[in-house]
């Protein structure tokens, strides 16, 4: 089952949260059998930002560390790509980071509401509680969309997220979804299913499975990922992910080597 599939989010001790150096991530890789790995690590800001992300002098120590696993494990095809905010204003950025390697892929992100707030950092959990979610889910649904729109972003990343600590809208959540997955049809950018929601509060993937039958009518292609901060969370939850995809009715998966897209078909 594993050689059709690709895990293309995964990161890397130099983000600071995430342990498994690409070397072993790549051996666990090829233990598994999975058809191709790509490292996305959090994209590093011009200056200091926050504590959860790759240093900008620490672009060298990636690509060496990627460089490394290659040489390592010819056998296996390696990506390489980065995890990147999404920010308001700060479009130009991602413009330049994209000068700086060959990249596969860049994965858009958005963690940062436009007023600084993290949708899935424990220190706004208070946020959701105080009665804040239905205006998380909004501004997080709005920036998403433009996000998406930038077009900076091969694919996005983990679409959901605000439901990360189990806090979720009463109601149809369709009213969140349907926009930005218009946008993503429209842009013709794929998302990913993000496995790493079975292992948070929620215990849901990224995205709900609703989110997945308008994408499915929408025929917005996607990918499977695991979002891996640790060596064993390689491929976690792909066999759970296929079946759930494939009952909803996608039949195809995305690769992408220098940012070029080719589609390959499910296990
Ligand atoms: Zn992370
Ligand atoms: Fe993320
Ligand atoms: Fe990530
Ligand atoms: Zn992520």
């Amino acid at each position: 089952m594993f050689t059709a599939l690709a895990d293309y989010h995964v990161h890397t001790p130099l983000c600071h949260h995430a342990t498994g150096w690409p070397v072993e991530f790549s051996a666990r890789a090829v233990e598994l059998g999975l058809g191709e790995i790509g490292f996305a690590d959090h994209n590093p800001m011009p200056a200091h930002f926050d504590d959860w992300r790759m240093l900008r002098e620490d672009l060298p120590r990636y690509f060496a560390e990627v460089e490394k696993a290659r040489a390592q494990f010819p056998q296996l095809t390696i990506r390489l790509g980065l995890e990147c905010d999404f920010l308001d204003g700060r479009e130009a950025w991602i413009e330049e980071l994209r000068g700086l390697a060959e990249w596969d892929y860049f994965i858009g992100s958005v963690h940062y509401l436009p007023d600084g707030a993290e949708v899935d950092h424990p220190k706004y959990v208070a946020r959701y509680r105080d009665g804040g979610v239905e205006e998380i889910w909004t501004a997080y649904w709005q920036t998403y969309g433009r996000a998406v729109r930038s077009g900076l972003f091969d694919f996005m990343a983990h679409p959901d997220l605000p439901k990360k600590f189990g806090y979720r809208p009463a109601g149809d959540l369709r009213r969140f979804y349907e926009p930005a997955v218009a946008a993503l049809a429209e842009m013709h950018t794929p998302f990913e299913i993000n496995t790493a929601g079975w292992r948070k509060e929620c215990r849901e993937q990224y995205p709900a499975r609703e989110f997945l039958e308008l994408a499915h009518a929408a025929q917005a292609p996607l990918l499977i990922n695991s979002d891996a901060h640790a060596v064993e969370e390689l491929g976690a939850g792909f066999a759970e992910a296929v079946a759930l995809v494939k009952g909803v009715g996608f039949t195809q998966s995305v690769r992408f080597r220098r940012r070029e897209i080719s589609f390959v078909p499910l296990p």
